[in-house]
C-alpha cells in the first residue's frame, strides 16, 4: 500500500507540540521566544516568504521582529542591525533572508550572526559540526531537518539503510546527506556531473531529491518499496490553472507512486515542514539561552 507522507500534518503535529513549550517556559520563566528577520530589497517571493514567516511565528506565540530595508541599502546597515539583534536577550534568533542584493557580501553577513541564534544553521561552523563526529551542531538546516523529521515520523527506519540524495547544495542536498549519515545510513550523492543517476538512485531505499529539475527522477529509477522525500518546487505551466502554473517535484510523483512505499507530495509535502523547523530551531535556541529544560 502506498502512503503518502502528509507534510501538511506533521507540520501541524509539530507546531503544537511547539505551542505548547512555549506555553510552558513563558509560564515558568516569563520569557517569549524571539526571531529576527531582515529582508533588504523589494523581491516579491522573498516577501512573501518573510510574510509568512512572521505569520507562522505570531502563531506560534513567538515574537517576531522584522526589518525591511530598501534595495539600495548599505553593508553597514546590515550589519548594524545584526549587531544589535545579536546583542537584544530578547531575540533568540537571527535570519537574514537571501538573496541578498548584489552589491552585498553574503558569506560576511551571514558570518556576523552569532553563532548561538543562527537559527537557520548556515553559518561554517555550525555546518562543520554536522560533518564531524561526535560533535553536535547548534542548529540543523531546516529543510533537511523536515526531511529527516518526516522518515522519522512516519516510522521510516534509516540506520543501515541505503540513502541516495539528489543534490548538493549547501542549503539542502549536502546537510540532509550528513545528517543521513549521523542516522546510520549508507549515502550516496547524485549531482550534476553524476555519470549514472538513473543506476545509482535505483539502489536507495530512501531518496532525498533536492534538484530544481521537474519531474527529473522518473518511475525506472526507483527500487520497489523505496521512501522518497521530494524536496524540488518547480513551477510549470498549466493553462488548465488560473495562475497559468502549477508546482512539481523533482519526482515524477505520478509514476514514482505506483513504485515507492511513500512518497512526500509538492506541494504539501516538505515544504511546510520548513518553517515549523524554523519556529523549533527558535525555541531550542530560547531555551538552551536561558537554560530551560
Ligand atoms: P540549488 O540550485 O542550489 O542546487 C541544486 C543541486 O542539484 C546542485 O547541487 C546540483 O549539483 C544538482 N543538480 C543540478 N542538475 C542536476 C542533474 N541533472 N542531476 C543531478 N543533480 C543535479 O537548489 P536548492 O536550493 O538545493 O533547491 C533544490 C530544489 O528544492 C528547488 O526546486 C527549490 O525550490 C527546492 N527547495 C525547497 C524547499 C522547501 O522548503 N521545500 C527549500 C529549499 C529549496
Amino acid at each position: 500500500l502506498v502512503k503518502v507522507i502528509d507534510g501538511k500534518k506533521v507540520a501541524k503535529d509539530v507546531r503544537d507540540e511547539i505551542n505548547a513549550e512555549i506555553t510552558r517556559m513563558k509560564d515558568s520563566i516569563g520569557v517569549v521566544p524571539g526571531l529576527a528577520v531582515i529582508l533588504v530589497g523589494d523581491r516579491k517571493d522573498s516577501a512573501t516568504y518573510v510574510r509568512n514567516k512572521k505569520k507562522a511565528c505570531e502563531t506560534a506565540g513567538i515574537k517576531s521582529y522584522e526589518v525591511c530595508l530598501p534595495e539600495n541599502s548599505t553593508e553597514e546597515e546590515v550589519l548594524k542591525y545584526i549587531s544589535d539583534f545579536n546583542d537584544d536577550p530578547m531575540v533568540h534568533g537571527i535570519l537574514v533572508q537571501l538573496p541578498l542584493p548584489s552589491h552585498m557580501d553574503e558569506e560576511k553577513i551571514l558570518h556576523a550572526v552569532c553563532i548561538e541564534k543562527d537559527v537557520d544553521g548556515f553559518h561554517p561552523l555550525n555546518i562543520g559540526q554536522l560533518a564531524m563526529r561526535g560533535r553536535e551542531p547548534l542548529f540543523i538546516p531546516c529543510t533537511p531537518k523536515g526531511c529527516i523529521e518526516l522518515l522519522h515520523r512516519y516510522n521510516v527506519e534509516i540506520k543501515g539503510k541505503k540513502a541516495v540524495v539528489i543534490g548538493r547544495s549547501n542549503i539542502v542536498g549536502m546537510p540532509a546527506a550528513l545528517l543521513l549519515q549521523r542516522e546510520d545510513a549508507t549515502v550516496s550523492i547524485v549531482h550534476s556531473r553524476t555519470t549514472n543517476p538513473e543506476e545509482i538512485t535505483r539502489e536507495a531505499d530512501i531518496i532525498i531529491a533536492a534538484v530544481g529539475k521537474p519531474n527529473m527522477v522518473r518511475g525506472s529509477w526507483i527500487k520497489p518499496g523505496a521512501v522518497i522525500i521530494d524536496v524540488g518546487i518547480n513551477p510549470v505551466e498549466d493553462a488548465t490553472n488560473p495562475r497559468g502554473y502549477r508546482l512539481v517535484g523533482d519526482v515524477c510523483y505520478e509514476e514514482a507512486i505506483k513504485v515507492a512505499s511513500a512518497i512526500t507530495p509538492v506541494p504539501g509535502g516538505v515544504g511546510p515542514m520548513t518553517i515549523a523547523m524554523l519556529l523549533s530551531n527558535t525555541l531550542l535556541s530560547a531555551k538552551r539561552i536561558n537554560n530551560f529544560k
